[in-house]
């Protein structure tokens, strides 16, 4: 028997960025160790549904932006057997370039996405560098396309998208930050994108220095561990240790996706 509200669930890691701790938290690190950045999507999937989360960005994007790409985020998903071409779903945590670029290769997808995500990137704090300085023009201007095609789903607040995935919004980081909450064989897993960035962002309560509303940001930590079975099932947004943490899909897929659907390894 198969039960249709539970999923696998995986994070596909796409780039990598080398930086230093004080440009992780708001204030900076007095230690200032090096810590790295990795970019993630994740999918959740079950015999009768698939939902793409996020849709990272292309190899002239990371160039632009002095990431280091390793591989087409979309190309990953096909040999997990997600056809981007499809009538997949697509959950859009928010329209920053890292979790909403390659849209245009998802050309039948539905996007799932919090109105005040949509308000915020097409409104009047775009006139500022420092709140638009992560988005991209052509990929919000990609998403407005798709509501006209009738292919963008609203929510404003939290909302059960199907039996087993529901998403809750947190704001802080954007105005429409969501966080997407997956049942799994291991229980409720959150995947909190960048709600937290890194586990440490949530464990020490230090916030990462992109943010619209730090208030916002610090109370969304607590709603991240009330939607989680425990901390150990908050997926950060961009933490390298996801991939220590948790196992491979597939020996083949070493490095690139692992399992969050199974308990972490350390
Ligand atoms: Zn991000």
């Amino acid at each position: 028997m198969t039960q249709t509200d539970v999923y696998e669930l995986f994070a596909v890691r796409y780039a990598t960025h080398k930086r230093k701790a004080s440009e992780n938290f708001i204030g900076g690190d007095p230690h200032d160790y090096p810590m790295p950045m990795d970019y993630f999507v994740w999918v959740a999937t079950n015999n009768e549904r698939t939902f793409v989360i996020d849709t990272g960005f292309n190899v002239a994007r990371a160039a632009k932006r002095g990431r280091e790409f390793l591989r087409c985020p979309v190309r990953t998903l096909s040999e997990l057997g997600v056809d981007a071409t499809r009538q997949v779903d697509v959950i859009l945590t928010h329209l920053h370039y890292d979790h909403a670029g390659n849209c245009d290769l998802f050309p039948n997808a539905r996007f799932h996405l919090q109105e005040h995500e949509i308000a915020f990137a097409t409104g009047r704090y775009m006139k500022y560098d420092f709140t638009s300085a992560a988005y991209e023009v052509d990929d919000v201007v990609g998403v407005v396309r798709a509501v006209f095609a009738r292919r963008v789903e609203f929510y404003s607040g939290d909302a059960e998208i199907a039996p087993g995935i529901s998403v809750h919004l947190i704001g802080g980081h954007t105005m429409g930050l969501q966080a997407v909450r997956v049942r799994t064989r291991r229980g409720w897993v959150v995947v909190a994108s960048d709600a937290t960035h890194f586990f440490a962002n949530l464990q020490q309560r230090r916030p990462f220095p992109i943010v619209l509303d730090v208030g916002k940001m610090l109370e969304g930590y607590q709603k991240l561990e009330q939607l989680a079975d425990s901390v150990d099932h908050i997926i950060p947004g961009h933490d390298p240790l996801v991939m220590e943490l948790y196992p491979p899909a597939e020996e083949r897929l070493r490095g690139m996706v692992v399992r969050l659907d199974a308990a972490p390894v350390k």
